[in-house]
């Protein structure tokens, strides 16, 4: 069996900038190959390339949009052939249309569920065969907070990473006799473009609902990811990790 991250390929969604991009930094740090996937090969391929400078490791970037089945068979495809081998797959790609849910609509709707939901079933599915065979996996999914707890303004948010648990845990137990394990991450409120967006007062009124008082940098969260992708959590699957400075207990 497959212990240690240094001999391992992992291959992290979303990668090429905040949280996913922390991810892979905090992989390539324990030796692993990564494989970063972004919509844009542009910045898929710098974060790569800044990657491979920084520790070491072979890093390829590919731009694939991991809401077509297609395009994340392909990636998957391409990284067994790049690296010949597939260990660790992390699910962080997402996206925000938020609204209220009168004002909702269903493009915004169908866009979310489609990135985050979606690209994740995509993504594991087609990297669920090489796992199978190799009877070993680590997946990790990136949910958040709010598929826990809700939110007003992201229906379509707060229900694809409510989904994303709900199939991680379904994952788990499907693949889990092949020595494959399927866990969440779920962040709270992390400084990342994503946020950045959030106007001063929507971000003023989040922070007394942190009980620890501050907002996540991307490595906190990258932190649990390799836990969860590392050797010491063998026996742990289809489990929730919030990382969140309190908000959701
Ligand atoms: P971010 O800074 O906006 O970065 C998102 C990443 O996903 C980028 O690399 C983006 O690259 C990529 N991406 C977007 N759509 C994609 C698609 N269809 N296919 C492939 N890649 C795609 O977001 P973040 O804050 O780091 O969030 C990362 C994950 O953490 C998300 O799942 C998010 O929901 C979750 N999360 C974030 C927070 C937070 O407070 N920031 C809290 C809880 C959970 P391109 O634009 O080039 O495609």
């Amino acid at each position: 069996m497959t212990t240690s991250l240094a001999e391992q390929t992992a291959l992290i969604t979303g990668a090429s900038r905040g949280i996913g991009k922390a991810i892979a930094e905090k992989l390539a740090a324990k030796g692993a190959q990564v494989a970063i996937a972004s919509t844009s090969m542009e910045g898929a391929a710098k974060t790569a390339a800044e990657i491979q400078e920084r520790f070491g490791v072979k890093a390829i970037g590919y731009a694939a949009n991991v809401a077509d089945a297609a395009a994340a068979d392909q990636l998957v495809a391409a990284v067994l052939h790049d690296f010949g081998r597939l260990d660790i797959l992390v699910n962080n790609a997402g996206i925000t249309r938020d609204n209220l849910l009168v004002r909702m609509s269903e493009q915004d709707w169908d866009a979310v569920i489609g990135v985050n939901l979606k690209g994740a079933f995509n993504c594991m599915k087609a990297a669920a065969k090489a796992m199978m065979k190799a009877r070993f996996g680590r997946i990790v999914n990136i949910a958040s907070v709010v598929g826990l707890t809700g939110n007003a303004g992201q229906a379509n948010y707060a229900a694809a990473k409510a989904g994303l648990i709900g199939l991680s845990k379904t994952v788990a137990k499907e693949l889990a006799s092949r020595n494959v394990t399927v866990n969440v991450v779920a962040p709270g409120y992390v400084e990342t473009d994503m946020t950045a967006a959030l106007p001063e007062a929507a971000r003023a009124a989040l922070l007394p609902l942190i009980p620890l008082g501050r907002t996540a940098q991307p490595e906190e969260i990258a932190g649990a990811v390799a836990f969860l992708a590392g050797p010491e959590a063998a026996y742990i699957t289809g489990q929730v990790l919030c990382v969140d400075g309190g908000m959701a207990m």
